[in-house]
């Protein structure tokens, strides 16, 4: 009875915020990640893409229209972490608010010493715990360029991270992945990371990920999507465990393993 339920809602769902096949063909064309697909791959991306639009509320602030090819856009990008995952793992908040441009928060914040903290901005994207994402158009649009950095991806990945609490780089894993393998994998290529940034070395992941173990897997996350053989390079123990966690190889799909192996 309850399967029939959640059946009939689904179905309703799919039916009422239908995607338009040309808006489809455009948006899956313009990401990377999104061009290997196999086609079952491609047709479950859709239904996820339809039911995220049914469930989300897109919020256009700052003047911003928003168009069906942006929201569109916005939620291929952040469906493509869910492809394998459960399809409630958005669950729980329902606002997607967009600004033109890179935004200033207004928010402050209180560290453990008690101190007020204004959070400065500006800001490409930002993700509430069980609250809203917040982007700024002018990064979606910029995302896609196959360059390991995704706005998209990036706010998606805490959100991900937040089904247990903060974004500390440590979201809830599967049955079956082991949690000191997750922790000891991360610790050790965040220490790497940081200790890179400080020598003013140059990798391809956006040097941003130094800045905390939450935004570390935020950030490689953007680079498993969008430049995967830019971390299996550098830490493929961090590839390992992403791609157990989002059950995605995206080397596999490119077909390139061998020759990224060959190059490590
Ligand atoms: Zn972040």
């Amino acid at each position: 009875m309850a399967w029939s339920l959640r059946q009939w809602r689904r179905e309703r769902a799919l039916a009422r915020s239908r995607v338009d096949d040309e808006l489809w063909a455009g948006s899956l064309a313009r990401f990377g990640f999104a061009r290997n697909l196999g086609g079952a791959e491609v047709d479950r991306l859709r239904e996820l893409v339809t039911l995220f639009l049914d469930d989300k509320d897109f919020t256009a602030a700052g003047g911003l229209e928003l168009s069906d090819e942006m929201r569109l856009d916005v939620a291929l990008q952040a469906c493509i972490l869910i492809l394998n995952l459960d399809v409630e793992s958005y669950r729980g908040w329902s606002e997607i608010i967009v600004y033109p441009d890179e935004f200033f928060p207004g928010h402050t914040h209180t560290d453990e010493a008690g101190v007020v903290h204004h959070d400065p901005g500006p800001m490409a994207g930002e993700a509430w715990l069980q609250g809203p994402v917040v982007l700024s158009w002018a990064d979606v649009a910029r995302s896609g360029a196959d360059d390991g950095v995704n706005v998209v991806i990036h706010e998606f990945a805490h959100k991900l991270d937040m089904l247990n609490g903060d974004a500390n780089g440590f979201p809830p894993l599967h049955k079956g992945m082991n949690r000191a393998a997750w922790s000891r994998t991360f610790e050790v290529a965040y220490r790497d990371f940081c200790e890179r940034v400080d020598a003013g070395q140059h990798t391809q992941i956006d040097p941003y990920a130094s800045e905390s173990p939450g935004e570390f897997f935020a950030v490689l996350s953007e680079a498993f999507f969008e430049i995967p053989g830019a971390v299996i390079h550098l830490y493929p123990d961090v590839y390992e465990q992403l791609r157990q966690f989002y059950r995605q190889d995206p080397i596999e799909r490119h077909g390139a393993r061998t020759q990224w192996r060959s190059r490590s």
